[in-house]
């Protein structure tokens, strides 16, 4: 069978490939997308986007349609139904800046809580497509992300769960209750368990004598919910991130933090080894940034780059 340009099935015909109509918010999205976790996947990116970037509008949203890529050879993401556009007549093909910093900052966060599992057209390389937003990965771990939000728990704002009633928590997780615990920790709360709530957590198990898993299980709760060994401020306090500014030379946690966060928003251009070494590698793909994101262009990840990094 054809496959459409991130190796899902393609197919004119589109009950052979399970497109099934799908919805958001009440819009409807002509064509459809592929049922089961692709649909659960894009419905949470587009449900999300709706209410935290732009309400979406109709006309102007779109799913399956076999085509292949305006102007180029191989099969649009369209023609598997694992891609939509959004609200398409705000956001023309090839037209840059249509969202504000805020907007994509936002966009790329909700992409985060996917664990990057969908492409924003606002991110490629060649011509821009901001109302495209498509799967970018293999079925595999489109299931696993699928599952974690059809779990529940996994919204932007879920309520943190009582003393004893908590989810357990590690790398991938996202959440209000992620937020708890980054706060709690004195790191910054932007409720995805990244590399640095895994350190950070783990510090605080060693601290504590419990096992330096990096998972936040029972044990680990209870310790916390305890109020014990509290390494930062108040639980419950939203103190604003403050993040130390970076350079060629910098090094540490904050560095690693950096890295991995453009290699997984910005994978086609970052591509670097996250050694918390801020190297010329580095500041290469911070200028890369800063040149996209409209910032003034001096490699340094002052508070400017790291909100448009999305922290
Ligand atoms: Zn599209």
């Amino acid at each position: 069978m054809a496959t459409s340009q991130n190796g899902w099935p393609a197919s004119p015909n589109p009950s052979s490939i399970d497109i099934a109509a799908f919805s958001v918010a009440g819009i409807p999205f002509p064509g459809g997308v592929k049922s089961g976790d692709v649909a659960t996947v894009l419905g949470y990116v587009a449900e999300q986007f709706h209410n935290r970037v732009e309400q979406l509008i109709t006309p102007g949203c779109w799913g399956y349609n076999y085509r292949p890529i305006s102007g180029g050879n191989s099969l649009s993401n369209h023609s598997s139904g694992t891609a939509i556009d959004l609200s398409a007549p705000r956001h023309p093909l090839g037209q840059r800046g249509t969202f504000s910093g805020a907007q994509v900052a936002e966009i790329h966060r909700i992409l985060a809580e996917v664990d990057n599992t969908v492409r924003w057209g606002g991110d490629y390389t060649g011509r821009v497509d901001e109302m495209h937003m498509e799967i970018n990965t293999d079925p595999g771990r489109v299931a696993t992300v699928a599952a974690r939000i059809r779990g529940g728990g996994d919204g932007p704002t879920p309520q943190p769960p009582g003393p004893g009633h908590h989810r357990t928590l590690s790398r991938g997780s996202t959440g209000a209750d992620v937020a708890l615990v980054q706060r709690y920790l004195g790191i910054a709360a932007d409720g995805i368990f990244g590399p640095a709530t895994d350190a950070a957590v783990r510090t605080y198990q060693h601290n504590q004598g419990l096992t330096a898993d990096g998972i936040v299980g029972p044990a680990t709760w209870a310790r916390i919910d305890s109020g014990l060994g509290h390494p930062g401020t108040d639980p419950g306090s939203d103190p604003a991130p403050t993040r130390p500014t970076l350079r060629k030379g910098s090094t540490g946690p904050a560095v690693r933090e950096l890295q991995t966060r453009l290699n997984t928003s910005y994978p086609a251009y970052s591509h670097l080894v996250a050694d918390g070494d801020f190297g010329p590698a580095t500041e290469q793909v911070v200028r890369e940034f800063q040149r996209r994101a409209g910032l003034t262009v001096d490699g340094i990840v002052g508070p400017h780059t790291w909100a448009r990094v999305g922290f």
